[in-house]
């Protein structure tokens, strides 16, 4: 028997609870690949899920969890064999399957990803699908013309898990990096992990009548959204691009397209749920090597099964900084 997070709904109110109980391999759903999990780790779509759901989980009881890195414990797949380091994200883990909130996991062989060298399960849970997903988006930017020395790069969310392990890998490829925070009491942080300037969240979140503002920025990762992502499009210098990674600020976009007409403004979207795995490897190999393990060190906070409810409810509300580390065990 084995610590799992158990999500359940009573069907006469429609409420969900979550409890730490103990279940058997036997009430894991099948997979090729049996996990020994060693960490998980919060993210918002984790937030939902530990909570009410949001229109993620298939059905009840439920485990969340929609990462975790660990030790393969059995395999029917060639590719993988007892004792591996692998770390797992996306493929709707933890949302339409049982997920990392579990010291065991069973899954597909394709959905995993062997853990690079150089990082360890710690580290590659500090990271999460979080700090993955800003990798992607740094590398979308590279992939359109971002180089060290174009300007400050833009990152909004900066004090969330995608914001400053952003932030982090930017400043550490040799980029000047202005982070927004609705959170004045994050700078310190923030200039730890390597932002030069902070933009506070209330000069950048109000809609402007004007579509064209002053040129200011060489890129931008984007965790919010909403009212500040369309504001941001019309701050960007000629040709210049925009990772949309998150909406946690809103998911709606009052824009114009004057940007993209008169400045060449590009607008990218990153997705990590469904990376192909070259890809993915790609991203993987590029955090050891371009994210420095200090920073990340400095990003964590430790945590358990069994502080999860809570933390769920405080990702919702924006109250996290950094990344949260689950020692399942
Ligand atoms: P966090 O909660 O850790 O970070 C989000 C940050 O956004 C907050 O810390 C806060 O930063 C800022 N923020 C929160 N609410 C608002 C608001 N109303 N207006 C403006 N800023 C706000 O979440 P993550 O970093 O883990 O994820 C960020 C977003 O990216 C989420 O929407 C998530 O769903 C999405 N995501 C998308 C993925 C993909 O594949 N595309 C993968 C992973 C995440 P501060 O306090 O510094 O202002």
């Amino acid at each position: 028997m084995f610590n799992a997070l158990m999500v359940d709904k009573d069907e006469d109110s429609g409420k969900t609870s979550a409890e730490v109980r103990q279940i058997g391999l036997d009430d894991l759903p099948g997979g090729e690949v049996t996990v020994a999990v060693e960490y998980s780790t919060v993210n918002y779509k984790d937030g939902l899920c530990i909570g009410p759901g949001g229109g993620l989980v298939r059905k009840y009881p439920h485990v969340p969890g929609i990462d975790f890195a660990g030790t393969v414990e059995a395999s029917s797949d060639d590719r993988y064999s007892p004792g591996d380091k692998v770390v797992l994200t996306g493929w709707r883990v933890g949302e339409a399957h049982w997920g990392g909130y579990s010291q065991k996991a069973n899954v597909r062989a394709d959905w995993l990803v062997p853990l690079p060298e150089g990082l360890d399960t710690r580290q590659a849970m500090a990271v999460g699908t979080a700090g993955f997903t800003a990798m992607l988006a740094v590398m979308a930017l590279e992939d359109h013309g971002l180089e060290p020395g174009h300007g400050p790069v833009l990152v909004t969310g900066a004090a969330g898990g995608v914001g400053s392990v952003a932030t982090a890998i930017l400043a550490n490829l040799g980029h000047e990096v202005a982070g927004v925070t609705g959170r004045p009491e994050t700078e310190s942080y923030l200039k730890g992990l390597g932002a030069t300037q902070i933009v506070p969240r209330d000069d950048i979140n109000e809609t402007t009548k004007r579509p064209l503002e002053t040129e200011s920025w060489a890129g931008c990762v984007d965790a919010v959204g909403g009212a500040m992502l369309a504001r941001v499009l019309g701050q960007m210098k000629y040709g210049a691009s925009v990772a949309a990674v998150g909406l946690a600020g809103g998911a709606g976009l009052p824009a114009t397209v004057i940007p993209f007409l008169l400045r060449g403004v590009n607008l990218l979207g990153i997705d990590s749920v469904m990376q192909p795995y070259e890809n993915r490897l790609r991203a993987w190999q590029r955090i050891a090597g371009d994210l420095p393990m200090d920073k990340l060190e400095s990003m964590v906070q430790p945590a358990t099964l069994h502080d999860l409810p809570q933390l769920g409810a405080d990702i919702l509300a924006g109250r996290i900084k950094g990344r949260v580390v689950v020692d399942v065990n």
